[in-house]
């Protein structure tokens, strides 16, 4: 049994991954939820995210512990959907460049310090473990196996929480154009959509993605953004052996639902120009050297051909740590921006959640404040 609720009716701005699974948590705690989104649902970052579930390499062991939480709770959730093509945990696949940047002995020890489930494997050992790699892509330093991670396509994911959402009474807006918070007497009393139409609530979840730091600029709060433009390149369906995700040196690698494959990378979102305008281009090269990148680590070097690609803003806060919880001095104003949003996703929603319907700060956040940028 949940604590009862100090909320009866909360407004979520934002329908990625943060603010869907946010109002499903808050919709089975008993609250009215309405969302509301300025396009489709999973229109930005969570429709185009390589979605890779981990906590691999090294970060802040906060940081660590809330990922491993987030990864468990997609544990929980693949044993409900034991046969969802959306959600997979095949493991992951990485390895580095062969020079002095290469991290994966020290990546290796430092894994297998904290418990992470991690297997250093030559070239030559790779195929026992985890198929459809060309081994003689994997450096001389050899490459880390990761069982215990995965991926999951957040489209369909979103779809499946959303209809719960929806069954459990929640109202979704799309097509609504950008809305607003309405902050009045230095609390969230609701929002106000594209249209001037203003929805009161109790408080208010900003989950608009890229945009969470120029809305909360605009009441004068600082949350530091260090967001690129991001590209993934999805190819048509190939018939590959490949089942984990692969970060390589030059090109990140994982299955999809349909037998696509979708990429990306740190160089080729290096190549994306963005137009005065706020379009942006993408040069035919950059995709082409993508696609021939991901071909040189499959087995085979199947010919990889472009289905699609989705570009835009990558939400990523200004020092890489997640920014969760309400804003300093404004109650009721709650925000989430964040990179690893796959992986963090449904943690996130059940914990904003959490501490909107009962006022206590959940301790696992405690270092991820939006008030550290003050
Ligand atoms: C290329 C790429 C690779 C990635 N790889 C990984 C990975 O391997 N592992 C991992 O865990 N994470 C990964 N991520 C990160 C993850 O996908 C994101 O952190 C996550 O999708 C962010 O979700 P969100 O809900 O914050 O934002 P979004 O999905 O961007 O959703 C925000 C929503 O808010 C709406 N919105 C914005 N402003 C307004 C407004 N004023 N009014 C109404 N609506 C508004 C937008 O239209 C959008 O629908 C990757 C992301 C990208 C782009």
């Amino acid at each position: 049994m949940n604590s009862p609720s100090r909320v009866s009716r909360v407004a979520v701005i934002g329908g990625g991954i943060f603010g869907v699974s946010s109002a499903v948590q808050l919709a089975r705690r008993g609250v009215s939820v309405i969302l509301v989104t300025e396009c489709a649902l999973a229109s930005e970052a969570s429709g185009r995210s390589l979605s890779w579930l981990n906590s691999s390499r090294m970060r802040s062991a906060e940081y660590h512990q809330l990922r491993m939480v987030g990864i468990d709770r997609y544990r929980t959730l693949a044993v409900k959907h034991p046969n969802a093509a959306w959600l997979r945990f095949d493991g992951g696949l990485t390895w580095d460049s062969d020079d002095e940047s290469n991290e994966i002995a020290k990546v290796y020890a430092h894994e297998r310090s904290i418990g992470y489930d991690a297997q250093l494997l030559a070239a030559d050992q790779v195929a026992v473990v985890t198929p459809g790699v060309d081994a003689r892509a994997i450096t001389r330093q050899g490459a880390i196996f990761n069982p215990g991670e995965g991926w999951v396509d957040l489209p369909s994911l979103i779809g499946v929480l959303i209809e719960e959402f929806s069954a459990l009474g929640g109202e979704v807006i799309t097509h609504a154009g950008r809305a607003s918070v309405d902050v009045t007497g230095g609390r969230a009393t609701g929002i106000v959509t594209a249209d001037g139409r203003r929805i009161a609530a109790d408080a208010v979840l900003l989950a608009a993605g890229a945009a969470v730091p120029k809305i909360v600029a605009e009441i004068g709060c600082h949350i530091a953004d260090a967001t690129p433009i991001s590209l993934l390149v999805k190819t048509k369906p190939i018939d590959v052996a490949l089942r984990a995700v692969l970060n390589t040196p030059r090109v990140a690698v994982r299955p999809t639902p349909t037998g696509s494959l979708v990429l990306d990378s740190a160089w080729s979102e290096e190549e994306v120009v963005r137009r005065p305008d706020d379009t942006y281009e993408v040069k035919d090269s950059t995709v082409q050297g993508l696609l021939a990148e991901a071909s040189a680590v499959l087995e085979g070097n199947p010919n990889l051909v472009l289905d699609s690609y989705g570009v835009g803003p990558k939400p990523i806060p200004g020092d890489g740590e997640p920014v969760f919880g309400e804003l300093p001095g404004i109650s009721g104003y709650h925000v989430a921006f964040s990179h690893s949003g796959a992986t963090l996703g449904l943690i996130a929603g059940e914990l904003l959640a959490d501490e909107i319907v009962t006022g206590v700060p959940h301790p696992l956040l405690a270092t991820f404040r939006p008030g550290r940028f003050a």
